[in-house]
């Protein structure tokens, strides 16, 4: 796996929870650095610019991010949410969140990671309060564990992406037919 970040989710806050990738299997995790971190701001189309971070920045925002995770985890399956997780998204909420400001060129946003922090902590307040909680979906890939907003009609979309797992598994069960077709059947 490589290090791009990927925005497939529908939603910010979901494309942040799914930063640590393989949760069930590998646990790739995508903020290997303060660097790392940053460009994930910039990346998600949050800010235009942004403050270096350090290491204390990326012990936030994973702690920030698998509560996140955890309560997108409890609203999709019906439970209560966990206590300690909703405190934490709480308190990041609070923080002061990036401010757009307007330039002759147009709106322009700069922020610290600690703003840009608060700012997916008010965005995944909003998905988990939203219209949308019902259309969260995990992706029928049993390694990948993003979990996405299903907007398809009828809820029938199966993967993240594509690109990222459905042509993968389209492959696998296609290999899996023919070794397990008789010779005869073979093409
Ligand atoms: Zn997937």
């Amino acid at each position: 796996m490589n290090l791009d970040h990927v925005f497939v989710c529908g939603h910010p806050a979901l494309d942040f929870a799914a930063t640590l990738r393989a949760r069930r299997s590998t646990r790739f995790e995508m903020f290997v650095t303060p660097e790392r971190l940053t460009a994930w701001y910039l990346e998600s189309g949050l800010v235009d610019t942004i403050t270096p971070g350090d290491d204390s920045d990326v012990r936030a925002a994973t702690a920030v991010r698998e509560a996140v995770y955890r309560l997108v985890t409890d609203r999709r399956l019906g439970q209560e949410f966990d206590a300690e997780a909703l405190a934490t998204v709480n308190a990041a909420a609070r923080e002061t969140p990036v401010t757009p400001q307007l330039t002759p060129a147009g709106r322009h946003t700069e922020a610290t990671p600690a703003q840009a922090l608060a700012t997916v902590a008010r965005q995944a307040v909003e998905l988990l309060s939203g219209p949308d909680v019902p259309l969260l979906k995990e992706c029928g890939n049993p390694e990948c564990t993003r979990v996405y907003i299903d907007r398809s009609r009828g809820m029938r979309r199966q993967w993240c992406g594509m690109e990222s797992c459905g042509n993968k598994i389209k492959a696998a069960a296609y290999r899996a037919r023919k070794k397990t077709a008789p010779a005869g059947a073979r093409g």
